[in-house]
C-alpha cells in the first residue's frame, strides 16, 4: 500500500508555478523568500490588505496576479502597479478565483483563521496540490477536505513543523504499520507556570515565544497549548489515525520536529535547527529534496536535547482538544472558532489569558454534538461558538 498523501512523481520543480495565498503573513513573506531562493516562478500572490508589502511583492516577483481581500485596498493597489503586467483581483471572490485558476502546481495557504478553508476546497477542487500552512481548515473541516483530496488525486502537504516532520518520517512507509505519531511542543512562552502564575498574564508576556518567530494568533495559541491541540487534530486528520495514537513531548529546544513510531517500536525522528522556510521547502519542492540555506546542525554545540510531560492540569485545552477530536461532529469546529474569538478578546486587551480557557472550555462543553455534519453545519457551529464566546465575556463585564 502507497502512502496516502503523495504528490505525482512526474511534477517537476519549477516547470510550474506556485500561487501564495496569505503573502504577507509571517508564513507568507518567508514562502516568497524560499521562492526566490530556488527561482521557483510565483504565478499569484493574496494578502488581506497591505498593499505596501504587495506591491513590493510584485515588483520582485511578477505575477499573473494579486487578489487583494480588502476592496478598497485593491482599488488603490491598482493605481499604485499600473505600471506593470500583474492583474489586480478584488475581494473575497478575487483570493477564491486565484485559488481555482491558473496553472499552479502547489497553492500554499498561509490564510489565517478559517477564512483559509474556502480557498483550500477551491484548490483541491481545481486539481491543484494545497501545501496548507492554515491549520484551523483541517481542525474544522478535516474529514471534508481530506475525502476531496483523495478523490481528486491531489495532496495535501503540511507546512506546519511538526505534521512536516511526521510527514518525512512517514516517506514511503505504508500506513498500517504506523503505531504512534509523536508531536513535539516547545512548550510556549508559560512554560512551567501553575494556572495561579498565569492568571495575570498579559498580551506582551504571551506574545515572547522561545524558539520561533510567528503571528500574534499562533504565539498566543502556543503560550496556551492550544496550539498543540490544534495540531493534535491536525495530525489526526492528515495521516489519519486514531486520536489515542497522537502523543505530545515537551520538547523546549524545538530540534526535533516530530517522530513516528513503527510497528518494530522503531523511531524515526526528523531533526533540523528550528526554521519554517524548510518546512515550507519541503512542501513546495516535494517529492524533491533541494539544498536549504540553513546552518548545519551541530549537536555537540546543542548538548542536550531534553523530553518531557505536558503539563495537562494547568493547560487545559490540550486535553479539551483531544477530547473535542475524539468526539468528532462539530466539536472541533467550535473548539477552533471559541478559541479565535477568545485570542481575538485577548489581544484586545478585553480579557486575560486564563479566561481564554474559561471561555472556550465552558463553549465546548456547552454546545450540543451533531454527529455527520455538512459544511453549512461546521460553517454554522464555528460562527455560533464565536458570538458564545463574546456573549460569555460581556457577562463577564467585558
Ligand atoms: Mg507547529
Amino acid at each position: 500500500m502507497e502512502s496516502k498523501n503523495m504528490i505525482k512523481k512526474q511534477d517537476k520543480i519549477g516547470a510550474l508555478p506556485v500561487t501564495v495565498l496569505g503573502s504577507t503573513g509571517s508564513v507568507g513573506r518567508q514562502t516568497m523568500d524560499v521562492a526566490q531562493l530556488h527561482g521557483l516562478r510565483v504565478e499569484g500572490i493574496a494578502g488581506a490588505r497591505n498593499i505596501t508589502l504587495l506591491e513590493e511583492q510584485i515588483r520582485r516577483f511578477s505575477p499573473a496576479y494579486c487578489a487583494v481581500e480588502d476592496p478598497e485596498a485593491a482599488k488603490l493597489l491598482r493605481v499604485a502597479a499600473a505600471d506593470t503586467q500583474t492583474k489586480i483581483l478584488s475581494g473575497r471572490e478575487g483570493v477564491l478565483w486565484l485559488a481555482e485558476n491558473g496553472s499552479a502546481r502547489v497553492v500554499l495557504n498561509s490564510i489565517i483563521g478559517t477564512a483559509g478553508l474556502a480557498p483550500t476546497l477551491a484548490a483541491i477542487r481545481s486539481k491543484k496540490n494545497v501545501a496548507l500552512a492554515n491549520k484551523e481548515t483541517l481542525v474544522t473541516a478535516g474529514e471534508f477536505v481530506m475525502r476531496e483530496a483523495r478523490e481528486q488525486g491531489v495532496s495535501v502537504l503540511p507546512v506546519d513543523s511538526e505534521h512536516c516532520a511526521i510527514f518525512q518520517c512517514l516517506n514511503g512507509e505504508p500506513h498500517d504499520r504506523i503505531t504512534r505519531l509523536i508531536l513535539t511542543c516547545s512548550g510556549g512562552a508559560f512554560h512551567g507556570r501553575k494556572r495561579d502564575q498565569l492568571s495575570g498574564m498579559k498580551k506582551d508576556d504571551a506574545l515572547a515565544h522561545p524558539t520561533w518567530k510567528m503571528g500574534a494568533k499562533i504565539t498566543v495559541d502556543c503560550a496556551s497549548l492550544m496550539n498543540k491541540g490544534l495540531e493534535l487534530i491536525e495530525a489526526v486528520r492528515l495521516f489519519d489515525v486514531a486520536p489515542d495514537m497522537v502523543d505530545i513531548v515537551i520538547h523546549k529546544e524545538s530540534i526535533v520536529h516530530s517522530m513516528v513510531e513503527f510497528c518494530d517500536r522503531s523511531v524515526m525522528a526528523q531533526m533540523a535547527l528550528p526554521d519554517m522556510r524548510l518546512c515550507i521547502q519541503y512542501a513546495l519542492t516535494y517529492p524533491d529534496r533541494m539544498p536549504s540555506h540553513l546552518e548545519p546542525l551541530d549537536l555537540r554545540r546543542i548538548g542536550t536535547l531534553t523530553f518531557s510531560e505536558p503539563d495537562e492540569e494547568t493547560f487545559t485545552l490540550l486535553p479539551l482538544a483531544r477530547r473535542a477530536v475524539t468526539e468528532g461532529g462539530i466539536k472541533t469546529a467550535v473548539l477552533n472558532g471559541a478559541n479565535e474569538a477568545a485570542v481575538s478578546l485577548f489581544l484586545q486587551d478585553k480579557i486575560t489569558f486564563t479566561d481564554i480557557f474559561d471561555l472556550v472550555e465552558e463553549v465546548v462543553d456547552d454546545t450540543a454534538n451533531m454527529k455527520n455534519p455538512t459544511l453549512t453545519d461546521i460553517e454554522e457551529a464555528d460562527r455560533e461558538a464565536r458570538s458564545a464566546v463574546i456573549r460569555k465575556a460581556s457577562r463577564h463585564g467585558v
